[in-house]
């Protein structure tokens, strides 16, 4: 009864949503329906819409990568590249020649996931946004735990994310957060300004680096991977699709939109190349995941819609336990 409830209220916020969508002629009538369909074409995922796996889930494979020693001796590194705001449904228009995520689903594992708190239909426990979502993948927790419903809120030190926590326990020598996001930690009422000042007070080797835009975060990125010792757990986004989607709609039709998500791939196939050019490459063992935080539906996100309530999730290590 209750499941039903809240699968109708879904359903009539959604409606509303695509109706007053359509009458300021932003989303080219993108239904759930052609959404979904979308979504199941793709041959990327090894699981359904209704087996989503959490977006908590990135936080595992990284702690469990890290406390892991590597049987031959290597390196233990990691590497998340995020993008922002991309809909899962671009993914039918990927461009394989220039492409980290067709490079790292070859080899590698990819699921659908989801943001918000609990799988859709449900109604989301926390906004489909930036803030909520990164730190639920680096927490390993929903905003019940770490407090983070939606943007614009500090989180509190009893909850410090895996940078962090990496470092004090000792496995991750060091960590960087590379972002051009002025919510995540810029101003008092962002989700790490706290974290920022502790790591800082405490003298602990963990980076909040932001930069002015995706380039000034790119650089950070192949700066950090060109030094020889470099940072042992990076991890960047990418704001191209997001803020696309911000002001032209986020929409698989949407030219703009589309040709950010192209342009995030292919620079973060640019990382990829930079990170295994290095020369102690062979030495290190890394895990690298592909990731996004939210959708979006029109010209925005945070709310219950279907184009906003799943992700994706790839890497080049298994993601679910057999
Ligand atoms: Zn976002």
């Amino acid at each position: 009864m209750k499941l039903n409830l809240e699968r109708a209220l879904v359903w009539i916020i959604s409606t509303f949503l695509m109706v007053t969508g359509s009458m300021f002629g932003t989303n080219h009538w993108d239904t759930p329906e052609k959404y979904t369909a979308r979504v199941e074409s793709l041959t990327l995922f090894s699981n359904t819409m209704e087996t989503a796996v959490p977006q908590t889930a990135v936080y595992n494979l990284i702690r469990n990568h890290l406390a892991t020693p590597s049987a031959d001796g290597r390196k233990k590194k990691v590497l998340v590249l995020g993008y922002d705001g991309t809909r899962v449904d671009t993914l039918t228009t990927i461009d394989p020649q220039e492409s980290a995520i067709t490079k790292l689903s070859q080899n590698g594992y990819g699921v659908l996931s989801y943001c918000g708190g609990v799988n859709y239909p449900r109604m989301n426990t926390q906004a489909t946004s930036t803030a909520p979502g990164w730190c639920s993948m680096l927490t390993g927790a929903w905003a019940d735990v770490h407090g983070i419903t939606g943007n614009g809120q500090a989180k509190s030190n009893d909850h410090l994310t895996l940078l962090t926590t990496a470092v004090q326990d000792g496995i991750a020598d060091s960590s960087a957060f590379y972002v051009s996001w002025s919510g995540h930690f810029n101003r008092k009422n962002t989700t790490y300004y706290p974290e920022k000042q502790y790591v800082e007070e405490k003298g602990l080797p963990v980076k909040f680096q932001y930069a002015d835009n995706d380039e000034g975060t790119l650089a950070n990125v192949k700066n950090d991977l060109a030094q020889k010792d470099c940072t042992d757990f990076i991890f960047f986004i990418m704001e191209y699709a997001d803020h696309t989607g911000h002001t032209s709609g986020f929409d698989v039709k949407n030219k703009k939109y589309v040709s950010a998500f192209h342009e995030a791939d292919a620079q973060a196939l640019s990382v990829l190349r930079v990170l295994e050019a290095r020369e102690t490459y062979d030495q290190e063992d890394w895990l690298l995941i592909i990731t996004t935080d939210h959708g979006g539906c029109n010209l925005n996100h945070g709310r219950c819609t279907i184009q906003e309530r799943y992700t994706f999730l790839f890497c080049n290590k298994p993601i679910l336990a057999e």
